[in-house]
């Protein structure tokens, strides 16, 4: 069973690797034990705990597939922001993250539903579509991506899927 109606718990998970996606946005890496799967399209909330004891929570797309062991979450960084500068700039491999979930049924998609699916996000709304079966390396799955994506500082991306001839294409 999947993710979907699971109980959501605090889990801590261990940092495997930050990776540098723009200037502006990396991807965390995680190892979690006892992670019950996930659906495309859901969510975690991780939790930072101060060395005072102030807590605070905020959302995350999971950007992996749900046959991936690890969990994925990429993070934009707002500058002005509480959470999203600790998670890209200072959280290094080796740390643990509070995490809970998956969380959300609202915006799931499976390979089995089918399609053919037109995906459009903006930002950091592209982290789920990154999860859904079929919009990775297309060997992955019959039916085939067609990607655009402007520069990070434009801040949009399109992304088509369907069935037909293979396309990606980056800048
Ligand atoms: C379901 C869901 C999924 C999400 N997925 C992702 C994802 O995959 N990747 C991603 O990067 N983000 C995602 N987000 C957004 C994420 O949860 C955070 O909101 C984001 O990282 C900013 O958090 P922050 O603590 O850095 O900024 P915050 O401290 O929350 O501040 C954000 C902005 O609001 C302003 N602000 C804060 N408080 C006030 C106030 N009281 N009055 C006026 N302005 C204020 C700040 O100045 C700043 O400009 C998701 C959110 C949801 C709900």
């Amino acid at each position: 069973m999947t993710g979907v109606s699971s109980p959501v718990r605090w889990r801590l998970g261990a940092v495997l690797e930050v990776i540098e996606e723009t200037p502006h946005a990396k991807t965390i890496v995680l190892d979690v034990p006892d992670w019950p799967g996930h659906v495309a399209g859901q969510h975690v909330d991780i939790r930072l705990t101060a060395e005072d004891g102030y807590q605070t929570e905020r959302s995350y797309s999971i950007g992996s597939p749900p046959e991936q062991s690890t969990v994925e979450l990429t993070v934009e960084r707002i500058d002005d922001g509480e959470v999203s500068p600790y998670l890209t700039e200072e959280l290094r491999s080796g740390d643990e993250l509070e995490l809970r979930g998956p969380i959300g049924g609202y915006f799931n998609w499976r390979h089995e539903d089918g399609g053919p699916l037109l995906l459009i996000a903006g930002g950091s709304g592209l982290v789920p579509l990154m999860a859904m079966p079929g919009i990775e390396p297309p060997t992955r799955a019959p039916s085939t991506r067609d990607c655009s994506c402007r520069p990070a500082r434009s801040r949009t991306c399109c992304i088509a899927k369907s069935s037909g001839s293979s396309q990606q294409e980056t800048g």
